[in-house]
């Protein structure tokens, strides 16, 4: 059983534009992360973070599938 609220997701800083991973869950919480630069950024749900999120996690979960697959052809 695969724990999708553990799945990272990267989002980009507003301020840098730097990749910053964050998890599904502190963007279900909507907490605030903070980049490397000292921007903070408010996790929201509906502004779409979260609709990326969740391709991003699909595409991971595939991205895991695929490997499956490949290990079970060894
Ligand atoms: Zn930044």
């Amino acid at each position: 059983m695969i724990d999708i609220s553990k799945q990272t997701v990267k989002i980009d800083c507003p301020e840098c534009k730097r990749s910053i991973p964050v998890t599904l869950k502190q963007i279900a919480d909507e907490v605030k992360v903070r980049c490397s630069c000292g921007q903070e950024i408010q996790l929201k749900d509906k502004n779409g973070t979260n609709k990326k999120a969740l391709r991003d996690v699909n595409k991971s979960l595939k991205d895991l599938d695929d490997a499956i697959k490949k290990l079970g052809r060894l």
